[in-house]
């Protein structure tokens, strides 16, 4: 993968309005047998604000894709663009999109670790025995997908084509009518089953 800075500058944090500090960062990105992809990052160090935002440059049909996590898919090129749904259903996790999803280019092991990442907070949140219970499984089965001891299906669901699991293993279908219809904007969070 290779990546080139293309612009970089200060602006105004959008979240803590401090001038002078956060930076946008805008990378082009060329992922093989796919394309080009511009990520865009917001960072700021005064208030720790983090997000980035992904815009491929191909407009795609609306589509599913489904690749089955094993040892050898671990390093698959992943595309998730802001308004794609992921799923994992094994596991129960769904991950939709909202205002603060966030688009990235990164492998089946990044998107593992992301949710990982997503399940620690939650663990911090809710504190009940329900929900730790859950939460320390869903950890569990993370860790073992990532070790390569485990198989799962990894889902994307993107409403406007723009996301993309990059391998001839991956299986690309429509989207059924009512799905699309089904298929959420709004707030992100993760589900358990
Ligand atoms: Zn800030």
């Amino acid at each position: 993968m290779d990546d080139q800075t293309i612009n970089e500058m200060v602006i105004k944090c959008p979240v803590c309005s401090i001038e002078g500090v956060a930076k946008s960062i805008m990378k082009e990105i060329e992922i093989p047998h796919f394309g080009k992809v511009m990520e865009t990052t917001i960072k700021c160090p005064s208030c720790g604000f983090k997000h980035s935002d992904i815009i491929t440059l191909e407009q795609n049909d609306p589509a599913k894709y489904i690749l089955e996590i094993n040892k050898n898919n671990l390093s698959i090129r992943v595309v998730r663009s802001q308004s794609a749904t992921v799923i994992i259903p094994e596991i129960g996790i769904k991950v939709e999109p909202g205002p603060k999803s966030e688009g990235y280019v990164t492998n089946v092991e990044g998107v593992l670790t992301r949710f990982e990442s997503a399940v620690k907070k939650a663990l911090n949140l809710f504190e009940d025995d329900e929900s730790q219970k859950n939460g320390l499984d869903v950890l569990n089965h993370i860790k073992e997908l990532k070790d390569g001891n485990e198989n799962a299906t990894l889902i994307m669901l993107d409403p406007f084509g723009q996301s993309n699991i990059v391998s001839d293993n991956v299986e690309i279908l429509e989207i059924p009518e009512d799905e699309l219809r089904e298929l959420k904007t709004g707030f992100s969070y993760i589900e358990d089953t």
